[in-house]
C-alpha cells in the first residue's frame, strides 16, 4: 500500500476503503508508518471528516490492533457505559458497583485524568493498594467470580488507539469527531460488550460546549456500535456546574461512599440511577433498594478488595488523603446561587495539583474541593460556598482568585 497516496486521497476529501484504513492502522501499529506520515493523515481527518463506514472500518481496525475480552458464550449480558468527561464525576465508582448488583457483567476499561476532566482510574489509585492494571486472565477470572473489574487500558488493548491519540494530542488533531469516535468506541468494543449507554455531556465543564455537538457525536458513536451489534442508549446530560459536591480524587472517592450508602447528592444520584436503567435488567425501583439498603456498596468493598485494595481505608479518604490547607471559600453576598462556572472550577482543581496539563503530571490525590453548593441553594453572606483544600499557600491563593470569578450571587 502506497501510504503516501493514501494521504493524499483524504487530504483531497474522498473515502478510503476498508483495506486502505485497515492496512494505516496496521502498518502504524507494527511502527512501519512513521509518526510523521500518520499525523499528516490525522490532519487531513480532522479537515475532511470521514464517512461513517469509514469511521466503523477505523474503529474494527483500532479495536483487532490489540486483543479483546472473550467471555464464555454464556455469560450473563455485558454493560458498560461511557461518559464524555466532566467535573467532579464520580459516577462510574456508583454505577459499576451498582449494575454488579444486577444479573449482568460489568467489564469496565476506564481512563485517567486529563485537562480540567478527572479520570476514573487516577480516583481509584486513591484507595491504598487498588491495582487498576490487571492481566486479561486475572480480569476475566475476576468477571466470573464477582461480576465485575474496573480497570486501566493495558497494552494489548487497542494499541493503536494509545499510539494514536498520543500523536493527536501534540498535532492539534484530538477534537476531530471520527477520530475520537473511533478511540473511544474501539475500546468500549474491545470489552465485548452487550450493551453500552453512552453519557455524552456538554455545557462548560464538558469537552462539547453545545448540546447539538453533544447530540452529533451521540449519533455517531451509536451509529457505530449499533452496526458492531451492541446496544446503545444514551443521555445528553448537562455539565455547567460540578456533579455532586466534591472534586478532587480522593475527595470523589468520599463521596462516591456517601452515595453507596444512599446519601449521595441528589444530581448524583439521579444521573446514576438514569443511566443504570438504561443497561440493567433490574427495575428502577429495585436499582434505587440496591443503592440504600448497602448491596450496592458491599459490591463495592468486593471490588476494591479484589483489586488489592484496603477496604478499612475506605471510611476514612479524607483522612488518609488529607490536604495541610483546607481553606473556606466565603459568599460576598447573601442570595442565591446562579452560575457555578464548571470549567473554572475544574481548572482550579487542576491548578490546585488534582489533574494533569500532560499525561506524564503526577497527580496529588488529597487537594480539591468539598462541600460545593448547588446552583439554586440560597446561601448568607460569608456563608462558605466551597472548602479548596490545598497543598500550599500559594496553590490556595491562585485557586481562591479563579473561584471568585466562577461563581454568582443574585
Ligand atoms: N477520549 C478518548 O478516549 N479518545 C478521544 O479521542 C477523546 C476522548
Amino acid at each position: 500500500m502506497h501510504i503516501p497516496t493514501l494521504i493524499e486521497r483524504k487530504r483531497d476529501g474522498q473515502e478510503l476503503a476498508p483495506n486502505e484504513i485497515g492496512a494505516l492502522i496496521d502498518g502504524f501499529t507494527r511502527g512501519e508508518i512513521p509518526d510523521y506520515q500518520m499525523s499528516a493523515w490525522a490532519m487531513a481527518v480532522f479537515f475532511r471528516g470521514m464517512t461513517p463506514a469509514e469511521t466503523q472500518h477505523l474503529t474494527i481496525a483500532m479495536m483487532n490492533s490489540g486483543r479483546t475480552l472473550h467471555c464464555p458464550n454464556d455469560s450473563p449480558p455485558k454493560v458498560d457505559k461511557h461518559s464524555t468527561g466532566g467535573i467532579g464525576d464520580k459516577v462510574s465508582l456508583v454505577l459499576a458497583p451498582l449494575l454488579a448488583c444486577d444479573e449482568v457483567w460489568v467489564p469496565m476499561i476506564s481512563g485517567r485524568g486529563l485537562g480540567i476532566t478527572g479520570g476514573t482510574l487516577d480516583k481509584l489509585e486513591s484507595i491504598p493498594g487498588f491495582n487498576v492494571n490487571l492481566e486479561n486472565d486475572r480480569a476475566l477470572r475476576q468477571l466470573q467470580q464477582i461480576g465485575i473489574f474496573m480497570i486501566g487500558q493495558t497494552a494489548d488493548i487497542c494499541p493503536a488507539d494509545k499510539r494514536l491519540y498520543a500523536l493527536r494530542d501534540v498535532t492539534g488533531t484530538v477534537p476531530s469527531q471520527p477520530l475520537i469516535v473511533a478511540s473511544i468506541m474501539s475500546k468500549k468494543l474491545a470489552e465485548n460488550l452487550d450493551r453500552l449507554v453512552l453519557d455524552v455531556k456538554f455545557g462548560s465543564g464538558a469537552f462539547m460546549k453545545t448540546r447539538l455537538e453533544a447530540a452529533q457525536l451521540a449519533e455517531a458513536m451509536i451509529a457505530v456500535g449499533e452496526r458492531m451489534g451492541v446496544k446503545i442508549s444514551h443521555l445528553l446530560s448537562p455539565m455547567d456546574e460540578p456533579l455532586g459536591c466534591a472534586v478532587g480524587n480522593a475527595l470523589e472517592v468520599a463521596e462516591a461512599i456517601v452515595t453507596l450508602h444512599g446519601h449521595g447528592p441528589n444530581d448524583l444520584v439521579q444521573l446514576t440511577l438514569d443511566l443504570a436503567e438504561k443497561v440493567a435488567i433490574a427495575p428502577r425501583a429495585q436499582l434505587e433498594r440496591w443503592l440504600s439498603d448497602g448491596t450496592a456498596w458491599e459490591k463495592f468493598v468486593t471490588l476494591v478488595e479484589a483489586q488489592g485494595g484496603d477496604a478499612t481505608t475506605l471510611k476514612k479518604m479524607e483522612i488518609i488523603h488529607a490536604a495541610p490547607i483546607v481553606h473556606p471559600l466565603p459568599a460576598r453576598s447573601g442570595g442565591v446561587v446562579s452560575r457555578m462556572d464548571a470549567e473554572t472550577i475544574g481548572r482550579a482543581a487542576l491548578f490546585l495539583g488534582g489533574g494533569r496539563a500532560r499525561s506524564d503530571d503526577e497527580i496529588d490525590f488529597a487537594v480539591g474541593l468539598s462541600k460545593i453548593r448547588k446552583v439554586g441553594e440560597r446561601v448568607a453572606p460569608n456563608e462558605p460556598l466551597m472548602f479548596v483544600h490545598a497543598r500550599t499557600d500559594q496553590h490556595l491563593a491562585a485557586a481562591l482568585a479563579l473561584l471568585e470569578k466562577a461563581i454568582a450571587i443574585r
